[in-house]
Parts: structure tokens; sequence; C-alpha cells
């Protein structure tokens, strides 16, 4: 856990607003700092050298979702299936807000290290862009299933 903090990882504006405790237990703790050190800071990091190549400001990544319980998975609408439950998968999004130049560096990272389960380019405009990346380390059962999509609209598309 280099770049991001457990607090970080499991804060939820919403869950604070509904009252929901949050907490993850031992097994979703242990996935949770799985997912930030095998996924999360190597991403981060190559995301540095990313903006530093570019001449890109601000190389922080904000956690937008990170860990849900089932009670705020269901109070935001998320899958029964989500991997958000199971510390899994998170939501994020680049501090300088380049969220196209984001996408694309996440896809060719993710791709070359084969070491994720999910990345889905989330809410996007027509022209591709979206409103934040969705990443996944495993799925429900562990799996690495190595997928892209895009969602536009609710649907869910071959990343664009
Ligand atoms: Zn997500």
């Amino acid at each position: 856990m280099k770049y991001f903090t457990l607090e970080e990882c499991i804060y939820s504006a919403e869950a604070r607003r509904r009252g929901i405790d949050n907490s993850p237990n031992a097994t979703q703790k242990e996935h949770i700092v799985e997912t930030v050190e095998q996924l999360l800071d190597p991403l981060r990091e190559a995301w540095t050298r990313h903006c530093e190549t570019k001449g890109l400001e601000d190389p922080q990544i904000c956690i937008s979702s990170g860990f849900r319980s089932l009670r705020l998975n269901a109070a935001v609408g998320g899958s029964a299936t989500s991997a958000h439950c199971h510390g899994y998968a998170f939501d994020l999004v680049p501090s300088n807000l380049q969220m196209a130049e984001f996408k694309s560096f996440c896809r060719n990272f993710l791709v070359s290290c084969g070491n994720f389960d999910q990345m889905i380019s989330e809410s996007e405009l027509k022209n591709g862009t979206p409103a934040w990346i969705h990443v996944g380390y495993r799925n429900a059962q562990g799996k690495q299933r190595r997928q892209l999509l895009s969602m536009r609209g609710g649907c869910y598309y071959p990343m664009s």
C-alpha cells in the first residue's frame, strides 16, 4: 500500500449519508490490500512516468468508488456480483482529469501486464471519453478474465 490508504479504499460519501457501515471484514481487507499492491500501485507508478513523459500535471489518482459492503452496493444500485463487494474493484479518476489519456494509458498498461480481471470505460461520451475507469483485479470467483469493455447509455460493448 504505497500510494493508496485503506481509508480512501473504503470511503464512501453515500455510505456516510445513509449511515451505512462500510467496513470490510478480514477477507475483504486482504483483497483490498492485494488489489492495491498488485494492480493500483504499479498502475499509479506507471501513470506518474506517463504524465512526466507527456508533460501532464498532477499524477495523483482518486478512487471515486472502492470497496462496497453489500448494503452500500444495494443502495447505489451496483450489480449483485460486483467485484467492488469483494474488495477487488476500484473506480478511478485521475486528478488532472485527462480522461481520454487515462483511458488509453490504463488499457495499454493492463494489456501489457495482463494481471487484471476487467477494465470498463464507464459512462462514455459519444467520442469514447469515460466519466471514470473501473478496474477489477479479480472477479467474485477470484478469476482474471482480462476483459476490456466500454459502457455507454447503460450498455456494455467491447472497448472502443
Ligand atoms: Zn466500478
